[in-house]
Formats: C-alpha cells, sequence, structure tokens
C-alpha cells in the first residue's frame, strides 16, 4: 500500500492559465448593477477604481485566462503548494475516509490570498499605477497585498478593521514591514469614516465600513487604484491556481474528490480549490463530487442570507451584485475568524449554491477551534481560524464515513496558518471563546434593509 504523504509539484507545473467557471456554468451570471442608477454596470464605472486587465477579466468568458510570466515567476516563491495526505489525523479520527489537504499556509503571507495579491499587484503596475488602496479584516489580505505592492514598486494603503487592528498588533507589523501604511477603519481620514464615527465613536468596524474608506480614497486620487482581497470574479479567478494544482496532486495519489470542504468568508479560497472540479462536472467529465462551503454560525451568509441585489459596502459606495448577503448593515461580532466576518458572498460562489452544485453549512466557533488543535495535534501544523471551519466540515465528514462504514475521500483547503493568531487559541484554551449564533431577528432586521427596485 502506498503510505506516501507529500504530494509535490515541480516549479514547471505551476498552471500557464488561470480557470474561468463562468465559461462552463449553465445560466450566464446575472448583471452587475450601478449603485445609483441601477443600472448594468459599465466599463466607465469600473475605470476609476480597477486597471483595464482587471476589468476585463471581471466580465470574461473565456475558460482559460493566461496568467503572465511575472506572475508565475513569483508564484515560484511558494507555488505548487503541497498537497497532503492527513494519515496521522485519519488514525486520531479512526476513520475509513481519505482526507487530503491542500496546505496554502507556506505562502510567505501566510494564506492564499497572495495568489490575487501578485496578479493585482502586476495589472496595476503595468498600467502605471502608484498607489494601491485596499481594506484588511484579519489582516491576511492586507499583508499579502502588501508583499506584492513592495514586490512591484507599488505604495500600498490600508484600512485594517479596528477590531482586528487592535487584536492583531504583529499582523499589522508585517504590512509595515513590506512597507505599507496601516490605519484602524472607520478612520477620520474619509469623509465616511468621520460619518460613521460621528454615529458610534466605539465602532468596532466591519469590513464592509473598510472597503467605503478604500474605495473612497482610491477614486479621489488619480494615481491611486483599489485593490479587494475576495468576492470579485476576477479574485476568485486567480485562485484558481489551488484547485488546478489539487487536480494533479490527486491523480499523482492516485485518488478522485469524493467531497471537497473550505470555508467561505468571501469565498475566494473556497472557489479556488472547488471550481476547477466543479468545471469536470458541468462539462459532464465526472459525477458524485460534493462540494461544502463552510461559513461561521456567526456570520451565516449562505445559509441563513437572501441571495439577492445587495451593496458590498457599508456606505453603498460599491456596485450592486446578486448574492448571499446578510444586509450591508450587518456588522457581525467580534468572533476570532476575522476573514470570515464579512456580510455578503461572492456572486459565483452564492450563484454555484443557489444551483445546487455545491452545499453550505455553519460551524460554531468552539467547534471550529476544538477541530483546529485536534488538527494542529496530529498534523503538526496550525491552522488559521478561518481553515479551522473547513476543517471542522472535513472531519464532520470522516466521521460520517466512520458512522457509515464508508470510505470517501476528503479534500480539504487549508488556506492559512494560525501562526499570527494564537492568542485566539491562548483565548480558546483558557475557555475564554464562546460560540455566538446571530440572532434571528436581528438578520431579519438587516435583511429588511435590502435594496428594492
Ligand atoms: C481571508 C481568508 C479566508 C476567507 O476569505 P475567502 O475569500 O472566503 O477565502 C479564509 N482563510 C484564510 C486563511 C484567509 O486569510
Amino acid at each position: 500500500m502506498n503510505k506516501q504523504i507529500k504530494f509535490l509539484l515541480p516549479e514547471s507545473e505551476i498552471p500557464q492559465t488561470w480557470y474561468n467557471i463562468a465559461a462552463d456554468l449553465h445560466q450566464a451570471p446575472p448583471p452587475v448593477l450601478h449603485p445609483g442608477t441601477h443600472q448594468p454596470i459599465t466599463h466607465a464605472d469600473l475605470a476609476p477604481l480597477f486597471p483595464e486587465a482587471i476589468i476585463a477579466q471581471e466580465v470574461s468568458m473565456e475558460r482559460n485566462i493566461a496568467i503572465p510570466e511575472p506572475v508565475r515567476e513569483i508564484y515560484k516563491q511558494w507555488r505548487p503548494s503541497p498537497l497532503f495526505r492527513a494519515r496521522r489525523l485519519e488514525r486520531a479520527l479512526d476513520t475509513p475516509a481519505r482526507i487530503y489537504y491542500k496546505y496554502e499556509g507556506v505562502s510567505p503571507a501566510g494564506s492564499h490570498k497572495p495568489n490575487s495579491a501578485i496578479a493585482q499587484a502586476y495589472y496595476n503596475k503595468a498600467e502605471g499605477v502608484k498607489l494601491l488602496v485596499t481594506e484588511t479584516g484579519a489582516g491576511q489580505w492586507g499583508s499579502s497585498l502588501a508583499m506584492a505592492c513592495n514586490f512591484f514598486g507599488l505604495d500600498c494603503k490600508i484600512f485594517m478593521v479596528r477590531v482586528s487592528y487592535n487584536q492583531k498588533p504583529y499582523r499589522r507589523a508585517l504590512m509595515e514591514t513590506f512597507g505599507a501604511t496601516v490605519s484602524a477603519s472607520p478612520s477620520h481620514e474619509t469623509a465616511v469614516g468621520c460619518a460613521m464615527l460621528a454615529k458610534d465613536p466605539d465602532s468596532t468596524g466591519s469590513l464592509g465600513m473598510a472597503i467605503s474608506e478604500a474605495v473612497e480614497v482610491a477614486a479621489q486620487n488619480p494615481d491611486a487604484k483599489y485593490a479587494l482581497g475576495s468576492v470579485l470574479n476576477h479574485v476568485l479567478l486567480h485562485q484558481t491556481v489551488i484547485g488546478q494544482e489539487a487536480l494533479k496532486q490527486m491523480e499523482m495519489a492516485g485518488d478522485t474528490a469524493d467531497v471537497i470542504v473550505a470555508c467561505t468568508g468571501g469565498g475566494s479560497n473556497f472557489a479556488g480549490i472547488a471550481f476547477p472540479f466543479l468545471g469536470q462536472v458541468l462539462r459532464g467529465e465526472r459525477t458524485g463530487l460534493r462540494v461544502v462551503a463552510v461559513e461561521p454560525s456567526a456570520c451565516p451568509s449562505l445559509t441563513r442570507g437572501h441571495y439577492a441585489y445587495d451593496y458590498g459596502d457599508t456606505a453603498h459606495l460599491t456596485p450592486l451584485t446578486k448574492m448571499h448577503t446578510l444586509g450591508s448593515t450587518f456588522v457581525p461580532p467580534g468572533f476570532h475568524a476575522g476573514g470570515l466576518r464579512y456580510h455578503g458572498m461572492a456572486p459565483l460562489v452564492s450563484q454555484v449554491v443557489a444551483e445546487g452544485l455545491a452545499e453550505a453549512t455553519t460551524v460554531s466557533q468552539l467547534e471550529s477551534f476544538a477541530a483546529g488543535v485536534q488538527f494542529a495535534r496530529a498534523e503538526g501544523i496550525v491552522p488559521a481560524p478561518e481553515a479551522n471551519h473547513a476543517v471542522a466540515g472535513a472531519i464532520r465528514e470522516a466521521l460520517r464515513c466512520k458512522e457509515e462504514g464508508i470510505s470517501r475521500s476528503i479534500l480539504v483547503n487549508v488556506s492559512g496558518h494560525g501562526h499570527f493568531d494564537m492568542q485566539a487559541y491562548t483565548d480558546f484554551m483558557a475557555g475564554k471563546l464562546s460560540n455566538y449564533d446571530y440572532p434571528a431577528e436581528e438578520i431579519a432586521m438587516a435583511l429588511a434593509g435590502l435594496p428594492q427596485f
């Protein structure tokens, strides 16, 4: 019997193209609408915020989009990422399941996010942009974009959700080490930030607010553009290097994935691992694949939100997209998986779930950390709190295999490491963490504010 643990690809096997699922979906994605006019968004609406190449990718219906050589060169710093067979976890769970994990914690910034940050910095630099402005929740996107901007000689300005800014000083230090400027959001540097602080001086912030601040700054400076770390089609596109590599690595392992599990904040690491596999399903090349999106019960957009048009930010500066949403006024509680605290979901992930190609489930904070600790003790890798949700989902699937006496193959995306999140683990082990299920009334209230037209 093959006892191999790691399935490694050579640098030459870094994908040459990104995979665009829009080309294979049976229904065209719903149009994106202008926040003011509610008419389909035009190129001119997006041009102040994004470079041409990114706008083109956002609406592309081409199946495969070439990865520029300078981007592939930088990907070599950590790609291809390893695929592991979690044999020690399988033993600890005493399950007949075959568990594989794709480990994205090997990137310099420690998560999957540089896969898109590098591409975005490249295209902005190529079109003469001087400054990229963005927001960050837990800090992974901020550190990734800071690193990418540094590689391409761009300035980088980051609005960091205040609760994370206070909880994660080392993430901030990492961004500053890469040369970025970091402000706690809401801040007094923007009109929308001032308005938010006037309403609530103690606001802990949210991704929705930080996006509003970043968009405001980028839109007002002709040398600046805006970058988003998840949700948008082009970000999901860039992440598909994960799944394309995993397809080859599963082949090396002599196996096929029966179940794919990933956590969902804005949907990019989920799309990254799942879309290349779903492409095979959509093209009729395979059947019998279950894909599971795991979200926190404290921010349950896919499982308890509406599939409706909504804004991407709190101040309603961004376009309207059809997505699973809890309402743009939803301020998630300050739980530890900061990267999963977003009111909406990527439109393409929403569509895939709405069409029944993938299912969604929730995991509580305590179940997610218990799973993360079990994974760490078995595999020696401490996952990011966000990734713990995926690990918890995979453990549930593995235990189901044990109950049913069936050996399925489970592929889970471990989207990042938790080395900057050890305070969360400390709190968990000290019994200081609790579960928080968002009250139905509060969700109903935020949803009542959804735009009507
Ligand atoms: C940002 C982040 C997430 C959530 O974002 P997605 O776009 O849903 O992938 C998950 N895991 C890690 C490690 C992250 O940094």
